[in-house]
């Protein structure tokens, strides 16, 4: 039985690409390269647990309205399930489904001991108050307290979602146990046990990658040409981080549209017109405005899309110029779009790998909350780095060896490892 039939189907629009189905194509193909046992890929292609609850929550205006909150959990084999919370118009049981199995490979691959996770709900942050997104907060985790906690699934920040989002559900979750937990959520404030390093990690991560990719080229960064789409917590602290080492990030946008210069943009300036904007970019003086679209297609040394899924399709891909992507969003290269660009030899840093520093330093802060001893913020990045450019190294020795592209050497890296736990752990009963 696939999971096709357990999920309802959620766009009939002919355009439409399942991530579930691209998800579960990937694992196939890793499972495929390593020749697994079809029983093993059956459990793996099913999460063990998909929770959607419902969230009543009063808005400012009196009303009350229902939102639909879902968790899955994809599998445990190795620890916890771990993984983000996402807020955004566009979240779907698949979505959410295909997104958490992609947290198992990835801390499977990192080397970190955790399951894969992820939750969303299906709203644009933009539209409500403080207080009603905290009520929606609230509401949508004590709904799932019997799901989660600090042993169980540990969620954290993910699009749409901050310190601030962490902080109100481990209030919510020690509130209801009757004792404080930091643990239940990482990501948090610093006031209440978060890591240093965590708010940038996942840009930070990005820039290892992309540093030690150029390396392996013998290129450096200092110069390089970098396009971003996606100016949030993850495209902002990238274009920071690139920036500081030298890079020159000619265009960045957000869903509202972007930003181009030639001679590189001024990272920190962008940053703070950010801020005052709305989170929008549009504007910055000194660049010309861009299209979403025709910002993917710049001449450029390195294209980073950092915002949603399914942006580099088989419609646009031949128009892509970059040869190197970083995938700092989860998905944004459709299947059909990534077969293209290998046969171009174009080299795809796969999401598993490029976009894992935000779970790493979650766990250095499950670490480091565990053993009540916090760390200064090299010591973190340190840490990360380490792992980071391990996993690097094992993807590009794992692409040489099975002569496979990096997304599935990374994939029969995260794959083989939850397989040869689930063997040898055996099934129960
Ligand atoms: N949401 C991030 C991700 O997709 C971080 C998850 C975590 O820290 O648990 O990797």
């Amino acid at each position: 039985m696939s999971l096709k039939s357990l999920l309802p189907l959620e766009a009939a629009s002919p355009a439409y690409i399942c991530p579930f189905d691209q998800a579960c194509s990937y694992l196939e193909a890793a499972a495929k390269e390593l020749r697994l046992d079809q029983g093993l890929v059956e459990i793996l292609s099913h999460p063990r647990k998909v929770v959607t609850v419902s969230v009543p929550v009063k808005l400012d205006n009196g009303e009350v309205r229902i939102f639909a909150g879902h968790r899955v959990q994809h599998a445990d084999v190795l620890g916890p399930y771990k993984g983000g919370i996402r807020y955004h118009p566009a979240v779907t049981l698949r979505e959410v489904s295909a997104l958490a199995m992609l947290m198992t490979w990835k801390c499977a691959l990192l080397g970190i001991p955790y399951g894969g996770a992820k939750g969303g709900i299906a709203i644009d942050p933009k539209c409500y108050s403080v207080g009603e997104l905290e009520r929606i907060s609230r509401r949508y985790i004590s709904e799932l307290i019997k799901d989660i906690g600090p042993s169980v699934d540990i969620p954290a920040p993910d699009m749409g979602t901050s310190a601030r989002e962490m902080a109100w559900m481990m209030d919510t979750y020690s509130v209801n146990v009757g004792h404080a937990v930091p643990g239940i959520v990482t990501g948090k404030p610093l006031s209440i046990g978060g890591s240093r390093g965590r708010e940038m990690a996942t840009g930070r991560g990005v820039m290892i990658i992309i540093r030690e990719a150029l390396a392996d080229q013998g290129r450096s960064l200092v110069g390089t040409r970098v396009v971003i789409q996606g100016f949030g917590n993850v495209g902002s602290a990238a274009a920071e981080l690139l920036h500081q080492a030298g890079a020159k990030i000619i265009a960045v946008s957000t869903g509202a549209g972007g930003v181009f210069s030639q001679d590189g943009l001024d990272i920190p300036a962008l940053k703070a017109y950010a801020a005052g904007n709305r989170k929008s970019v549009v504007g910055f003086p000194q660049a010309v405005s861009i299209s979403n679209a025709d910002l993917l297609t710049l001449p450029c040394d390195v294209l980073i899309p950092a915002a949603l899924e399914n942006q580099i399709t088989g419609e646009n891909v031949n128009q892509v110029q970059a040869q190197l992507i970083a995938e700092a969003a989860n998905g944004p290269v459709t299947l059909e779009a990534n077969q293209l660009l290998a046969a171009r030899g174009v080299t795809v840093l796969p999401d598993i790998l490029a976009n894992a520093g935000g779970v790493v330093v979650s766990y250095l802060e499950w670490v480091q909350g565990l053993s009540y001893l916090f760390w200064d913020e090299e010591r973190v990045n340190r840490e990360m780095e380490n792992l980071m450019v391990r996993a690097y190294r094992q993807v590009v020795q794992q692409s040489k060896l099975r002569q496979v592209p990096l997304r599935l050497a990374a994939y029969t890296l995260g794959v083989g490892r939850v397989a040869q736990a689930l063997t040898d752990r055996g099934l129960y009963p």
